[in-house]
């Protein structure tokens, strides 16, 4: 398949908003006398959930901020996160909280809901905390979910249209599909928000001018859900260590084949590789949604410095 769709390259534009992030990170740094704070809590040592933490305080030091993570064993009561979480709402030099999803199972399934809803709204860099969702909803955001932001960003500094433009998300989780579509719809898009459930999923796919694919399957959306011409947004992170998959996916003697062999599996988004023969536009994965979700979360820690500085004034 010829690739034509334009690549939305989400490394760049992370790349920009770090860069006027700066200066903020810089000025407030000046008139505090200390950086934006954020406090990391992570619980457990799921593999991945490592690695996200240490690509956010990297980041986090690069763009000038302040991160500490707050360790948890996985056998931790959710007494102890919540603990922590308080010490956290409490802190002068902690402006924004992330609590690194998932929690380990043994704390419960209600444990995420309970721990989120415990956070101090001003401090709920995620988005997740029932006032933030709310806000949103009501079209007066304050901290918004990070990957839908960085989506929004996204198509915004790639100059796509949203206004009057029909837009399906597929999935409908609390932290990407539902906080997107309604960013979408504030836009003036045309939404329609599609789940396990929906009937003629590839159909109502096709009908979009915009397509959010979030629901976590390598490769689903393949080139038949998607409108030529449309814009594809890839939110799906898969770690596929199928061969006969990757084989599929992927031609012979291509990179990604390379990439594999080498490590053994492949980060895939949820997007079918043929679809960049269709659409006009298409975020990689890598390099696509992912980037832009860690530099959002810097700028909503910095939003959270600002806006809790300028109260106490
Ligand atoms: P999630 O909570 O598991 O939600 C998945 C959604 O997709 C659900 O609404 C589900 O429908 C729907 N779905 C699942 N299978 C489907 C199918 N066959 N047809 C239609 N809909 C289907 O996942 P999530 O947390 O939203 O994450 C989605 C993907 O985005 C994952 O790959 C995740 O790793 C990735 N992600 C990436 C970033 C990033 O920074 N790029 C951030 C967050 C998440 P039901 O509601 O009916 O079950």
């Amino acid at each position: 398949m010829t690739t034509t769709a334009r690549v939305l390259d989400g490394l760049a534009v992370a790349g920009q908003i770090k860069a006027e992030l700066r200066e903020r990170v810089d000025a407030f740094t000046r008139a505090q006398g200390r950086p934006p704070g954020l406090g990391i809590v992570l619980v457990g040592d799921d593999p991945a959930s490592e690695i996200y933490v240490r690509n956010k305080l990297k980041s986090a030091a690069e763009s000038g901020l302040r991160a500490d993570v707050y360790r948890l064993s996985a056998a931790a009561p959710l007494e102890a996160v919540l603990g922590v979480v308080k010490d956290l709402n409490a802190s002068d030099a902690h402006d924004g909280i992330l609590v690194q999803s998932p929690l380990p199972d043994g704390l419960g399934r209600q444990a995420e809901q309970v721990v989120f809803d415990a956070l101090d709204p001003a401090k709920d860099v995620d988005g997740f905390h029932p006032e933030n969702v709310g806000r949103l909803v009501q079209k007066r955001p304050f901290l918004v979910a990070c990957t839908p932001l960085g989506v929004m960003e996204l198509l915004d500094r790639s100059a796509i249209r949203l206004d009057g433009a029909r837009a399906v998300v597929i999935g409908r989780s609390d932290i990407v599909g539902k906080p997107v579509a309604l960013l979408l719809m504030h836009r003036n898009a045309t939404v329609t928000i599609c789940h396990s459930r929906t009937a003629d999923l590839a159909q109502v796919c096709a009908s979009a001018d915009i397509l959010v694919a979030a629901l976590g399957r390598p490769a689903f959306v393949t080139a038949d859900f998607v409108k030529p011409g449309a814009t594809v947004i890839d939110v799906g992170i898969n770690r596929v260590s199928d061969s006969a998959l990757v084989e599929r996916l992927y031609a012979e003697g291509s990179q990604r084949r390379a990439d594999f062999v080498r490590r053994g599996s492949l980060v895939v988004g949820d997007v079918h590789p043929a679809v960049a023969g269709v659409a006009g536009a298409l975020t990689p994965v890598p390099g696509g949604v992912g980037p832009l979700t860690i530099a959002l979360l810097l700028s909503n820690t910095v939003k959270a410095a600002e806006a809790r500085c300028s109260r106490s004034r």
